[in-house]
């Protein structure tokens, strides 16, 4: 059953913070907020797109592309095919155009619920294929990062996907083209070290996990007692690596503005 037709029963979402039941109905309602502790739900990629762009906006790109099992990564075969299933998504990352307040842009949704949106081949190749489409077509990039980091069961071919967005995002940058990444919970590993922070505009979603190895590993790294708050959405703001927090319920006006700012002369 999907995310959306459980809507359809009025079924119940438990807050995973405060433990909070609340209708999906009425989640929608307030952007997936927990009515009682402020939560942020982490969104699947329809209902993120379905939160930020115009109603009936989004044309969806680059369909069709699923991961193969090239190293034979033991039970990798299975979980895509049982992901596949559950998620009714190919992969981790949905690509498409929309309008914003009537304002065209190609948008990229990360989605956790796939494997964590860990960045595969499919993933980066989609990506890509975005960014290319919007440097033809003079098209703005808005880009909604969740991710594990790089899919470890494809291996070096994961970690190119690196390189190969990056260069597709330079030559979008350098066709004086916009780019927006909006952080949301998590955001790590490599997509951290690439895409999600190559925005002109980087934006994060309140109290985000974002980072590239995990809290332990640095901890254990550099013996050093870390702050309570390191790797969140705030910490990277004090920091300068994230322009501005902005609440969801504000994420589309904002991204409107955004947009608007920095339109293209026709
Ligand atoms: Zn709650």
């Amino acid at each position: 059953m999907s995310f959306f037709d459980k809507l359809v029963g009025s079924a119940k979402e438990k807050c995973k913070k405060c433990g909070h039941e609340d209708t999906l109905s009425n989640l929608e309602l307030h952007d997936y907020i927990c009515s009682e502790c402020g939560f942020y739900y982490r969104l699947d990629a329809r209902a993120r797109i379905k939160l930020t762009v115009d109603k009936n906006s989004f044309q969806e790109l680059e369909k069709g592309l699923i991961s193969k099992d090239f190293l034979n990564f033991p039970n990798y075969q299975e979980k895509l095919e049982r992901t596949r299933k559950e998620t009714e998504e190919e992969d981790a990352v949905v690509c498409g155009t929309a309008t914003i307040a009537d304002l065209n842009c190609a948008v990229f949704v990360m989605n956790s619920k796939f494997i964590m949106a860990s960045m595969g081949s499919v993933v980066g190749e989609k990506i890509t294929r975005l960014f290319e489409y919007a440097t033809e077509h003079e098209l703005p990039v808005i880009g909604f990062t969740a991710s594990g980091g790089a899919r470890m069961q494809e291996g070096v071919i994961s970690l190119m996907q690196m390189a190969k967005v990056s260069g597709a995002v330079k030559n979008h940058s350098n066709a004086g083209l916009l780019y927006i990444t909006v952080l949301t919970d998590p955001t790590t590993g490599g997509v951290t070290a690439s895409f999600a922070m190559q925005g002109d505009i980087i934006l994060a979603e309140p109290k985000a996990l974002v980072g590239f190895a995990g809290r332990r590993v640095v901890e254990q790294t550099t013996k050093s007692q870390l702050p309570d708050n390191f790797q969140k959405a705030e910490f990277l703001l004090e920091h300068g690596f994230v322009d501005a927090i902005v609440p969801r319920p504000e994420l589309r006006d904002t991204l409107a503005k955004l947009l608007e700012m920095h339109k293209r002369e026709a």
